[in-house]
Protein backbone atom coordinates (compact mmCIF):
# COMPACT_ATOMS: atom_id res chain seq x y z
CA UNK A 1 0.00 0.00 0.00
CA UNK A 2 1.87 3.26 -1.03
CA UNK A 3 2.62 5.98 2.01
CA UNK A 4 -0.53 8.38 0.17
CA UNK A 5 -2.86 5.76 0.17
CA UNK A 6 -2.55 5.11 4.00
CA UNK A 7 -2.38 8.67 4.79
CA UNK A 8 -5.74 9.45 3.02
CA UNK A 9 -7.07 6.17 5.08
CA UNK A 10 -5.78 7.40 8.15
CA UNK A 11 -7.47 10.99 7.60
CA UNK A 12 -10.50 9.06 6.20
CA UNK A 13 -10.54 7.18 9.68
CA UNK A 14 -10.02 10.63 11.93
CA UNK A 15 -12.75 12.22 9.91
CA UNK A 16 -15.53 10.05 10.50
CA UNK A 17 -15.30 9.93 13.80
CA UNK A 18 -14.83 13.70 14.19
CA UNK A 19 -18.21 15.24 14.78
CA UNK A 20 -19.52 12.38 16.79
CA UNK A 21 -16.27 12.80 18.98
CA UNK A 22 -16.00 16.87 19.03
CA UNK A 23 -19.77 16.89 19.96
CA UNK A 24 -18.93 14.38 22.64
CA UNK A 25 -16.48 16.04 24.42
CA UNK A 26 -17.00 19.81 23.82
CA UNK A 27 -20.74 19.53 24.11
CA UNK A 28 -23.36 18.15 26.02
CA UNK A 29 -25.66 17.03 23.04
CA UNK A 30 -27.69 14.49 23.08
CA UNK A 31 -25.98 11.18 21.04
CA UNK A 32 -27.29 8.03 19.91
CA UNK A 33 -24.26 5.67 19.03
CA UNK A 34 -24.69 2.68 17.35
CA UNK A 35 -25.27 -0.88 18.52
CA UNK A 36 -28.03 1.05 21.02
CA UNK A 37 -31.29 0.39 20.92
CA UNK A 38 -32.28 4.36 20.23
CA UNK A 39 -29.77 4.44 17.55
CA UNK A 40 -31.98 1.33 15.90
CA UNK A 41 -35.22 2.78 16.60
CA UNK A 42 -34.24 6.33 15.23
CA UNK A 43 -32.91 4.70 12.03
CA UNK A 44 -36.30 2.84 11.69
CA UNK A 45 -38.09 5.79 11.23
CA UNK A 46 -37.35 6.64 7.58
CA UNK A 47 -39.92 5.58 4.85
CA UNK A 48 -37.78 3.91 2.71
CA UNK A 49 -36.05 0.74 3.97
CA UNK A 50 -33.20 2.20 1.66
CA UNK A 51 -32.63 5.42 4.05
CA UNK A 52 -32.68 2.91 7.14
CA UNK A 53 -30.05 1.06 5.60
CA UNK A 54 -27.53 3.86 5.51
CA UNK A 55 -25.87 4.17 8.51
CA UNK A 56 -24.33 7.56 10.36
CA UNK A 57 -21.77 7.47 12.86
CA UNK A 58 -23.52 8.49 15.37
CA UNK A 59 -27.02 10.59 15.69
CA UNK A 60 -27.01 14.32 16.81
CA UNK A 61 -30.01 15.23 19.35
CA UNK A 62 -29.78 18.80 19.91
CA UNK A 63 -32.49 20.57 21.89
CA UNK A 64 -32.50 24.04 21.25
CA UNK A 65 -31.17 26.37 18.22
CA UNK A 66 -27.70 26.85 19.78
CA UNK A 67 -27.17 23.07 19.98
CA UNK A 68 -27.63 22.88 16.06
CA UNK A 69 -25.48 25.91 15.61
CA UNK A 70 -22.98 24.31 18.17
CA UNK A 71 -22.84 21.06 15.61
CA UNK A 72 -22.60 23.63 12.73
CA UNK A 73 -19.76 25.62 14.08
CA UNK A 74 -17.75 21.55 14.39
CA UNK A 75 -18.92 20.55 11.39
CA UNK A 76 -17.42 23.69 9.61
CA UNK A 77 -13.85 22.21 10.89
CA UNK A 78 -13.76 19.00 9.31
CA UNK A 79 -14.58 18.09 6.53
CA UNK A 80 -17.12 15.25 7.06
CA UNK A 81 -20.34 14.43 5.33
CA UNK A 82 -23.47 14.69 7.27
CA UNK A 83 -27.90 14.58 7.30
CA UNK A 84 -30.12 16.74 8.53
CA UNK A 85 -33.12 14.90 9.20
CA UNK A 86 -36.72 15.80 9.94
CA UNK A 87 -39.22 13.07 9.43
CA UNK A 88 -37.40 11.46 7.70
CA UNK A 89 -40.36 10.66 4.94
CA UNK A 90 -38.34 11.83 1.99
CA UNK A 91 -37.34 8.31 0.31
CA UNK A 92 -34.48 9.96 -1.71
CA UNK A 93 -31.22 8.34 -0.61
CA UNK A 94 -28.49 10.73 0.97
CA UNK A 95 -31.33 13.44 1.61
CA UNK A 96 -31.78 13.03 4.78
CA UNK A 97 -29.73 9.88 5.40
CA UNK A 98 -25.96 9.43 5.42
CA UNK A 99 -23.22 6.36 5.33
CA UNK A 100 -20.55 6.94 7.74
CA UNK A 101 -20.88 10.97 8.56
CA UNK A 102 -23.13 12.12 11.34
CA UNK A 103 -26.97 12.80 11.16
CA UNK A 104 -28.82 15.86 12.78
CA UNK A 105 -31.90 14.58 14.16
CA UNK A 106 -34.61 17.10 14.63
CA UNK A 107 -36.19 15.52 17.04
CA UNK A 108 -36.00 16.76 20.35
CA UNK A 109 -36.59 20.34 18.32
CA UNK A 110 -40.50 19.77 19.33
CA UNK A 111 -42.44 22.47 20.29
CA UNK A 112 -46.18 23.41 19.35
CA UNK A 113 -46.82 26.91 20.80
CA UNK A 114 -49.97 28.45 19.91
CA UNK A 115 -50.70 32.01 20.83
CA UNK A 116 -54.26 32.60 20.31
CA UNK A 117 -53.49 36.63 20.48
CA UNK A 118 -51.25 36.44 17.12
CA UNK A 119 -53.81 33.76 15.51
CA UNK A 120 -49.54 31.85 15.21
CA UNK A 121 -48.54 28.57 16.11
CA UNK A 122 -44.39 28.06 16.72
CA UNK A 123 -43.54 24.39 15.67
CA UNK A 124 -40.39 22.59 15.65
CA UNK A 125 -39.23 20.75 12.75
CA UNK A 126 -38.72 17.70 15.04
CA UNK A 127 -42.99 17.24 14.95
CA UNK A 128 -44.51 15.40 12.54
CA UNK A 129 -48.06 16.84 10.82
CA UNK A 130 -50.13 14.71 13.57
CA UNK A 131 -48.37 15.81 16.75
CA UNK A 132 -49.00 19.67 15.60
CA UNK A 133 -52.95 18.46 14.74
CA UNK A 134 -53.47 16.59 17.87
CA UNK A 135 -51.55 19.24 20.36
CA UNK A 136 -54.02 21.46 18.25
CA UNK A 137 -56.96 19.80 19.06
CA UNK A 138 -59.54 21.46 21.12
CA UNK A 139 -58.06 24.78 20.51
CA UNK A 140 -60.78 25.81 17.65
CA UNK A 141 -57.46 26.60 15.32
CA UNK A 142 -54.67 24.51 13.21
CA UNK A 143 -51.86 25.20 10.54
CA UNK A 144 -51.38 24.32 7.03
CA UNK A 145 -49.58 21.17 7.07
CA UNK A 146 -49.41 17.85 5.88
CA UNK A 147 -52.29 15.52 4.48
CA UNK A 148 -50.94 12.04 5.83
CA UNK A 149 -49.90 12.64 9.71
CA UNK A 150 -46.62 10.95 9.61
CA UNK A 151 -45.00 12.96 7.50
CA UNK A 152 -42.66 15.21 9.32
CA UNK A 153 -42.58 19.17 9.27
CA UNK A 154 -39.01 20.31 8.86
CA UNK A 155 -38.44 19.05 4.89
CA UNK A 156 -42.06 19.56 4.33
CA UNK A 157 -41.90 22.84 4.65
CA UNK A 158 -38.92 23.81 2.70
CA UNK A 159 -40.61 21.82 -0.21
CA UNK A 160 -43.50 23.97 -0.30
CA UNK A 161 -45.67 22.26 1.43
CA UNK A 162 -49.19 20.34 -0.01
CA UNK A 163 -51.93 20.27 1.91
CA UNK A 164 -55.49 19.92 1.64
CA UNK A 165 -56.08 23.25 2.56
CA UNK A 166 -54.04 24.39 -0.20
CA UNK A 167 -57.26 25.84 -2.37
CA UNK A 168 -57.82 27.61 0.31
CA UNK A 169 -54.50 29.29 1.81
CA UNK A 170 -51.58 28.35 -0.32
CA UNK A 171 -49.12 25.98 -0.09
CA UNK A 172 -47.84 25.60 3.42
CA UNK A 173 -45.04 27.29 3.05
CA UNK A 174 -47.09 30.47 2.38
CA UNK A 175 -48.13 30.52 5.88
CA UNK A 176 -45.02 30.58 7.82
CA UNK A 177 -44.89 33.80 8.97
CA UNK A 178 -40.91 33.84 10.38
CA UNK A 179 -37.93 31.02 10.49
CA UNK A 180 -35.52 30.53 12.64
CA UNK A 181 -32.49 29.82 10.60
CA UNK A 182 -28.56 28.09 11.48
CA UNK A 183 -26.67 29.24 9.03
CA UNK A 184 -23.63 28.06 7.11
CA UNK A 185 -21.27 29.77 9.55
CA UNK A 186 -23.36 28.81 12.68
CA UNK A 187 -24.97 32.19 13.03
CA UNK A 188 -28.60 32.12 14.16
CA UNK A 189 -31.34 34.75 12.11
CA UNK A 190 -34.61 35.18 12.69
CA UNK A 191 -36.27 35.00 9.09
CA UNK A 192 -39.29 37.29 8.24
CA UNK A 193 -40.73 39.51 4.88
CA UNK A 194 -39.12 41.97 6.86
CA UNK A 195 -36.11 41.32 8.17
CA UNK A 196 -34.95 39.18 5.58
CA UNK A 197 -37.09 39.45 2.45
CA UNK A 198 -34.86 37.68 -0.07
CA UNK A 199 -33.96 34.75 2.61
CA UNK A 200 -37.32 34.29 3.37
CA UNK A 201 -38.85 34.02 0.21
CA UNK A 202 -36.00 31.79 -0.73
CA UNK A 203 -37.03 29.21 2.01
CA UNK A 204 -40.71 28.52 0.70
CA UNK A 205 -39.44 25.49 -1.57
CA UNK A 206 -35.41 26.30 -1.59
CA UNK A 207 -34.59 22.91 -0.06
CA UNK A 208 -32.08 22.70 2.87
CA UNK A 209 -29.66 25.35 0.41
CA UNK A 210 -29.44 28.39 2.99
CA UNK A 211 -29.74 26.70 6.68
CA UNK A 212 -31.24 24.76 9.37
CA UNK A 213 -34.62 25.58 10.34
CA UNK A 214 -35.04 25.26 13.91
CA UNK A 215 -38.62 26.67 14.74
CA UNK A 216 -41.10 28.20 12.57
CA UNK A 217 -43.76 30.83 12.90
CA UNK A 218 -47.09 29.62 11.32
CA UNK A 219 -50.27 31.39 10.64
CA UNK A 220 -52.76 29.82 12.59
CA UNK A 221 -56.54 29.42 11.20
CA UNK A 222 -60.04 28.73 12.61
CA UNK A 223 -60.84 24.44 12.42
CA UNK A 224 -63.84 22.81 13.11
CA UNK A 225 -64.73 19.31 12.51
CA UNK A 226 -63.86 17.81 8.92
CA UNK A 227 -65.34 15.34 6.46
CA UNK A 228 -63.20 13.19 5.32
CA UNK A 229 -61.81 9.94 4.51
CA UNK A 230 -61.16 7.21 1.90
CA UNK A 231 -63.25 5.84 -1.32
CA UNK A 232 -61.51 2.66 -2.82
CA UNK A 233 -62.22 1.68 -6.45
CA UNK A 234 -61.98 -1.65 -8.51
CA UNK A 235 -59.48 -0.57 -11.62
CA UNK A 236 -62.05 -1.47 -14.00
CA UNK A 237 -61.61 0.39 -18.14
CA UNK A 238 -65.28 1.80 -16.89
CA UNK A 239 -63.92 3.12 -13.39
CA UNK A 240 -60.62 4.65 -14.46
CA UNK A 241 -62.11 6.57 -17.24
CA UNK A 242 -64.62 7.91 -14.76
CA UNK A 243 -62.21 8.66 -12.10
CA UNK A 244 -59.94 10.36 -14.75
CA UNK A 245 -62.51 12.41 -16.41
CA UNK A 246 -64.10 13.33 -12.54
CA UNK A 247 -60.28 14.41 -11.48
CA UNK A 248 -59.87 16.43 -14.22
CA UNK A 249 -63.67 18.16 -14.03
CA UNK A 250 -62.67 18.66 -10.21
CA UNK A 251 -59.60 20.65 -10.89
CA UNK A 252 -61.19 22.45 -13.82
CA UNK A 253 -64.17 23.72 -11.97
CA UNK A 254 -63.17 23.55 -8.70
CA UNK A 255 -66.65 23.15 -6.45
CA UNK A 256 -65.59 24.82 -3.38
CA UNK A 257 -61.78 26.19 -2.09
CA UNK A 258 -62.95 24.31 1.21
CA UNK A 259 -62.65 20.57 -1.05
CA UNK A 260 -60.10 18.23 -1.67
CA UNK A 261 -58.52 15.07 -3.65
CA UNK A 262 -56.22 12.86 -4.16
CA UNK A 263 -56.73 11.05 -6.68
CA UNK A 264 -54.09 7.74 -6.50
CA UNK A 265 -54.14 4.50 -8.89
CA UNK A 266 -52.10 1.65 -6.96
CA UNK A 267 -50.80 -1.95 -8.85
CA UNK A 268 -49.35 -4.70 -7.27
CA UNK A 269 -47.92 -5.93 -9.67
CA UNK A 270 -47.21 -9.51 -8.56
CA UNK A 271 -50.76 -10.18 -8.13
CA UNK A 272 -52.19 -8.01 -10.81
CA UNK A 273 -54.31 -6.43 -8.22
CA UNK A 274 -54.97 -2.69 -9.28
CA UNK A 275 -57.39 0.02 -7.05
CA UNK A 276 -57.83 3.12 -7.13
CA UNK A 277 -57.62 4.66 -3.88
CA UNK A 278 -58.96 8.21 -3.09
CA UNK A 279 -58.71 10.45 -0.47
CA UNK A 280 -61.30 13.08 0.02
CA UNK A 281 -61.18 16.36 2.65
CA UNK A 282 -63.61 18.85 3.08
CA UNK A 283 -62.76 21.31 5.62
CA UNK A 284 -66.23 21.23 7.66
CA UNK A 285 -68.26 18.72 9.09
CA UNK A 286 -70.92 19.08 6.30
CA UNK A 287 -70.17 18.67 2.46
CA UNK A 288 -72.35 20.88 0.29
CA UNK A 289 -74.12 18.77 -2.52
CA UNK A 290 -72.75 18.02 -5.44
CA UNK A 291 -68.78 18.76 -4.59
CA UNK A 292 -67.80 15.01 -4.97
CA UNK A 293 -70.62 13.58 -6.63
CA UNK A 294 -68.47 13.00 -9.99
CA UNK A 295 -66.20 10.68 -7.50
CA UNK A 296 -69.03 9.30 -5.18
CA UNK A 297 -71.07 7.99 -8.37
CA UNK A 298 -68.24 5.77 -9.61
CA UNK A 299 -69.13 2.35 -7.58
CA UNK A 300 -66.91 2.17 -5.05
CA UNK A 301 -66.30 -1.15 -2.97
CA UNK A 302 -64.91 0.76 0.35
CA UNK A 303 -66.10 4.04 1.86
CA UNK A 304 -64.43 5.81 4.97
CA UNK A 305 -65.68 8.99 4.62
CA UNK A 306 -66.80 10.86 7.72
CA UNK A 307 -67.22 13.94 10.11
CA UNK A 308 -64.32 14.11 12.46
CA UNK A 309 -61.65 15.70 13.90
CA UNK A 310 -58.81 17.33 11.52
CA UNK A 311 -56.46 15.74 13.84
CA UNK A 312 -58.48 12.44 13.93
CA UNK A 313 -58.55 13.02 9.85
CA UNK A 314 -54.77 13.44 9.43
CA UNK A 315 -53.76 11.05 11.68
CA UNK A 316 -56.68 8.43 10.25
CA UNK A 317 -54.35 8.55 6.95
CA UNK A 318 -51.56 7.26 8.65
CA UNK A 319 -52.81 3.96 7.02
CA UNK A 320 -50.81 4.56 4.00
CA UNK A 321 -47.80 4.80 5.65
CA UNK A 322 -46.13 1.27 4.93
CA UNK A 323 -42.87 0.65 6.47
CA UNK A 324 -40.45 -2.13 5.50
CA UNK A 325 -40.23 -1.74 1.93
CA UNK A 326 -37.39 0.44 0.07
CA UNK A 327 -39.40 3.66 -1.72
CA UNK A 328 -38.92 6.08 -4.72
CA UNK A 329 -40.66 8.65 -5.38
CA UNK A 330 -41.06 10.97 -8.55
CA UNK A 331 -43.23 13.28 -10.15
CA UNK A 332 -44.34 15.45 -13.37
CA UNK A 333 -46.89 18.59 -14.12
CA UNK A 334 -48.96 19.10 -16.70
CA UNK A 335 -51.61 21.31 -17.92
CA UNK A 336 -55.02 20.71 -17.29
CA UNK A 337 -56.40 19.12 -20.53
CA UNK A 338 -59.72 20.96 -21.91
CA UNK A 339 -62.81 19.13 -21.03
CA UNK A 340 -63.18 18.05 -25.13
CA UNK A 341 -59.62 16.92 -24.78
CA UNK A 342 -59.40 15.16 -21.46
CA UNK A 343 -60.29 11.34 -22.41
CA UNK A 344 -57.67 11.65 -24.87
CA UNK A 345 -54.51 12.90 -22.73
CA UNK A 346 -55.36 11.66 -19.45
CA UNK A 347 -55.67 8.38 -20.92
CA UNK A 348 -52.52 8.59 -22.82
CA UNK A 349 -50.40 9.26 -19.51
CA UNK A 350 -53.01 6.81 -17.32
CA UNK A 351 -51.72 3.84 -20.08
CA UNK A 352 -48.19 5.24 -19.69
CA UNK A 353 -47.80 4.82 -16.53
CA UNK A 354 -49.65 0.88 -16.73
CA UNK A 355 -46.99 -0.04 -19.43
CA UNK A 356 -43.53 0.99 -17.81
CA UNK A 357 -44.90 -0.15 -14.27
CA UNK A 358 -45.61 -3.71 -15.90
CA UNK A 359 -41.66 -3.62 -16.79
CA UNK A 360 -40.70 -3.57 -13.53
CA UNK A 361 -43.72 -6.67 -12.97
CA UNK A 362 -40.47 -8.78 -11.76
CA UNK A 363 -39.11 -6.87 -8.86
CA UNK A 364 -40.09 -8.53 -5.75
CA UNK A 365 -43.02 -7.23 -4.02
CA UNK A 366 -43.12 -4.04 -6.17
CA UNK A 367 -46.05 -1.83 -5.88
CA UNK A 368 -46.65 1.28 -8.38
CA UNK A 369 -48.37 4.18 -7.67
CA UNK A 370 -49.40 7.97 -8.96
CA UNK A 371 -51.15 10.21 -7.81
CA UNK A 372 -53.55 12.73 -9.49
CA UNK A 373 -53.39 15.65 -7.42
CA UNK A 374 -55.33 19.26 -8.74
CA UNK A 375 -53.56 22.30 -8.40
CA UNK A 376 -56.51 24.69 -9.44
CA UNK A 377 -55.67 28.25 -10.80
CA UNK A 378 -57.28 29.10 -7.40
CA UNK A 379 -54.45 27.81 -5.26
CA UNK A 380 -51.68 29.70 -7.47
CA UNK A 381 -53.45 32.90 -6.67
CA UNK A 382 -54.02 32.65 -2.89
CA UNK A 383 -50.21 31.68 -3.10
CA UNK A 384 -49.44 34.83 -4.47
CA UNK A 385 -51.56 37.13 -2.63
CA UNK A 386 -49.94 35.44 0.66
CA UNK A 387 -46.65 36.91 -1.05
CA UNK A 388 -45.53 34.03 -3.30
CA UNK A 389 -43.14 31.52 -2.84
CA UNK A 390 -40.14 29.94 -5.28
CA UNK A 391 -42.19 28.08 -7.51
CA UNK A 392 -44.54 31.17 -8.21
CA UNK A 393 -47.12 29.47 -9.91
CA UNK A 394 -49.26 31.53 -12.46
CA UNK A 395 -53.10 31.33 -12.52
CA UNK A 396 -52.84 31.39 -16.13
CA UNK A 397 -53.79 27.48 -16.28
CA UNK A 398 -54.95 24.54 -14.26
CA UNK A 399 -52.41 22.27 -13.64
CA UNK A 400 -52.34 18.77 -11.88
CA UNK A 401 -48.99 17.37 -10.59
CA UNK A 402 -48.22 13.76 -10.50
CA UNK A 403 -47.06 11.89 -7.76
CA UNK A 404 -45.35 8.35 -8.69
CA UNK A 405 -44.22 5.92 -6.00
CA UNK A 406 -42.34 2.72 -6.65
CA UNK A 407 -42.05 0.76 -3.11
CA UNK A 408 -40.43 -2.83 -3.50
CA UNK A 409 -38.58 -5.29 -1.20
CA UNK A 410 -34.64 -5.43 -2.06
CA UNK A 411 -32.46 -2.39 -2.34
CA UNK A 412 -30.82 -4.93 -4.89
CA UNK A 413 -33.50 -3.84 -6.99
CA UNK A 414 -32.69 -0.35 -6.63
CA UNK A 415 -30.99 0.16 -10.41
CA UNK A 416 -34.16 -1.50 -12.22
CA UNK A 417 -36.63 0.65 -10.41
CA UNK A 418 -34.20 3.70 -10.59
CA UNK A 419 -35.00 3.06 -14.64
CA UNK A 420 -38.54 2.56 -14.22
CA UNK A 421 -39.31 5.28 -12.36
CA UNK A 422 -37.01 7.74 -14.79
CA UNK A 423 -38.81 6.42 -18.00
CA UNK A 424 -42.34 6.84 -15.96
CA UNK A 425 -41.47 10.49 -15.59
CA UNK A 426 -39.88 10.93 -19.09
CA UNK A 427 -42.48 9.74 -20.69
CA UNK A 428 -45.39 12.27 -19.04
CA UNK A 429 -42.71 15.23 -20.11
CA UNK A 430 -42.75 13.97 -23.42
CA UNK A 431 -46.86 13.02 -23.80
CA UNK A 432 -47.54 16.34 -22.72
CA UNK A 433 -44.82 18.12 -24.49
CA UNK A 434 -46.50 15.98 -27.50
CA UNK A 435 -49.73 17.53 -27.10
CA UNK A 436 -48.26 21.13 -26.50
CA UNK A 437 -46.95 21.08 -30.26
CA UNK A 438 -49.97 19.90 -31.31
CA UNK A 439 -52.14 22.58 -29.46
CA UNK A 440 -54.21 20.39 -27.61
CA UNK A 441 -51.90 21.95 -24.71
CA UNK A 442 -50.98 25.24 -23.51
CA UNK A 443 -47.77 25.56 -25.15
CA UNK A 444 -46.24 28.32 -23.06
CA UNK A 445 -47.73 26.98 -19.92
CA UNK A 446 -45.11 27.55 -16.60
CA UNK A 447 -44.94 23.80 -15.89
CA UNK A 448 -42.15 23.48 -12.56
CA UNK A 449 -41.70 20.84 -10.37
CA UNK A 450 -43.08 20.02 -6.86
CA UNK A 451 -39.90 19.58 -4.88
CA UNK A 452 -41.19 17.38 -2.21
CA UNK A 453 -42.09 14.58 -4.93
CA UNK A 454 -39.05 14.94 -6.85
CA UNK A 455 -36.83 11.69 -7.71
CA UNK A 456 -33.14 12.76 -6.64
CA UNK A 457 -31.55 13.14 -10.52
CA UNK A 458 -34.96 15.46 -11.31
CA UNK A 459 -34.50 19.35 -12.51
CA UNK A 460 -36.24 20.88 -9.26
CA UNK A 461 -34.39 24.41 -9.59
CA UNK A 462 -34.07 24.06 -13.34
CA UNK A 463 -37.42 24.07 -13.82
CA UNK A 464 -38.31 27.04 -11.62
CA UNK A 465 -38.46 30.64 -13.53
CA UNK A 466 -34.87 32.10 -14.36
CA UNK A 467 -35.68 35.02 -11.88
CA UNK A 468 -36.34 32.43 -9.22
CA UNK A 469 -33.10 30.19 -9.92
CA UNK A 470 -31.58 33.48 -9.89
CA UNK A 471 -32.59 34.59 -6.83
CA UNK A 472 -31.57 31.24 -5.02
CA UNK A 473 -27.98 31.79 -6.47
CA UNK A 474 -27.74 35.18 -5.06
CA UNK A 475 -28.84 34.23 -1.75
CA UNK A 476 -26.53 31.49 -1.76
CA UNK A 477 -23.82 33.52 -2.91
CA UNK A 478 -24.66 35.92 0.26
CA UNK A 479 -24.93 33.28 3.03
CA UNK A 480 -23.40 30.22 2.22
CA UNK A 481 -20.50 31.46 -0.25
CA UNK A 482 -18.27 28.60 0.32
CA UNK A 483 -21.16 26.14 -0.16
CA UNK A 484 -21.18 24.62 2.80
CA UNK A 485 -25.14 22.82 2.32
CA UNK A 486 -24.31 22.26 -1.02
CA UNK A 487 -20.90 20.07 -0.77
CA UNK A 488 -21.49 18.50 2.77
CA UNK A 489 -25.57 17.28 2.54
CA UNK A 490 -28.12 16.04 0.25
CA UNK A 491 -31.28 17.36 -1.09
CA UNK A 492 -32.08 19.25 -4.77
CA UNK A 493 -28.72 21.63 -5.27
CA UNK A 494 -29.02 24.80 -6.60
CA UNK A 495 -26.98 24.58 -9.81
CA UNK A 496 -24.34 27.25 -10.85
C1 LIG B 1 -46.64 9.00 2.93
C2 LIG B 1 -46.21 10.33 2.41
C3 LIG B 1 -47.13 11.34 2.27
C4 LIG B 1 -46.74 12.60 1.80
N1 LIG B 1 -47.67 13.57 1.72
C5 LIG B 1 -47.30 14.81 1.35
C6 LIG B 1 -48.23 15.88 1.30
O1 LIG B 1 -49.40 15.72 1.62
N2 LIG B 1 -47.79 17.08 0.89
C7 LIG B 1 -46.48 17.31 0.57
O2 LIG B 1 -46.14 18.44 0.25
N3 LIG B 1 -45.59 16.32 0.59
C8 LIG B 1 -45.96 15.09 0.97
N4 LIG B 1 -45.04 14.10 1.00
C9 LIG B 1 -43.66 14.40 0.61
C10 LIG B 1 -42.92 14.98 1.80
O3 LIG B 1 -43.37 16.29 2.03
C11 LIG B 1 -41.44 15.06 1.54
O4 LIG B 1 -40.96 13.75 1.41
C12 LIG B 1 -40.72 15.79 2.67
O5 LIG B 1 -39.38 15.98 2.30
C13 LIG B 1 -40.81 15.01 3.94
O6 LIG B 1 -40.59 15.83 5.04
P1 LIG B 1 -39.75 15.28 6.27
O7 LIG B 1 -39.65 16.36 7.28
O8 LIG B 1 -40.27 13.97 6.71
O9 LIG B 1 -38.36 15.21 5.55
P2 LIG B 1 -36.97 14.50 5.76
O10 LIG B 1 -36.96 13.25 4.97
O11 LIG B 1 -36.57 14.42 7.18
O12 LIG B 1 -36.09 15.60 5.03
C14 LIG B 1 -36.28 15.90 3.67
C15 LIG B 1 -35.30 16.98 3.23
O13 LIG B 1 -35.54 18.18 3.96
C16 LIG B 1 -34.38 18.60 4.65
N5 LIG B 1 -34.77 19.09 5.97
C17 LIG B 1 -35.49 18.43 6.90
N6 LIG B 1 -35.65 19.20 7.99
C18 LIG B 1 -35.04 20.37 7.72
C19 LIG B 1 -34.85 21.56 8.47
N7 LIG B 1 -35.35 21.69 9.70
N8 LIG B 1 -34.15 22.58 7.93
C20 LIG B 1 -33.65 22.45 6.67
N9 LIG B 1 -33.79 21.34 5.92
C21 LIG B 1 -34.48 20.32 6.45
C22 LIG B 1 -33.52 17.34 4.77
O14 LIG B 1 -32.17 17.65 4.87
C23 LIG B 1 -33.85 16.61 3.49
O15 LIG B 1 -33.05 17.05 2.43
C24 LIG B 1 -45.39 12.84 1.46
C25 LIG B 1 -44.46 11.83 1.60
C26 LIG B 1 -44.85 10.59 2.08
C27 LIG B 1 -43.83 9.51 2.22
Amino acid sequence: MSRALLAALALAATTVADTCDTVASQTSITILNPLTLAYTESQGEYWSTACSDLAPSCILEPETTAEVAAIVSILRDNNETFAIKSGGHNPNNYFASVEGGSQISTKSLNEVIFDPATETVRVGPGNRWDDVAAALDGTGYTVVGGRIGNVGVGGYLVGGGLSFMSAQYGWAANSVVEYTLVLANATILTVSETSYPDIFMTLKGGGNNFGIVTSYLLQAYPQGDVWGGNLIFDATPENSAALLAAVRDFTEYYPDEKAAVIVTAERTLATLADIWVMFLYYNGPDVPAGVFDNFTAVPHITDTTKTQTYSELVSGNNWSVLKGQVYTIGTETTPLPSAADGPEIMGAIFDHWVNVSDTAALVPGVVASIAFQPIPKQLASIARSKGGDMLDLDADVDRIMFELDYSFLDDADYATIDTTMRDTYGGFQSIVQGYQASGMLPADAYLPLFQNDCFYPQNYFGRLRPEKLALAQQVQAEVDPDGFWTERTGGFKIPA
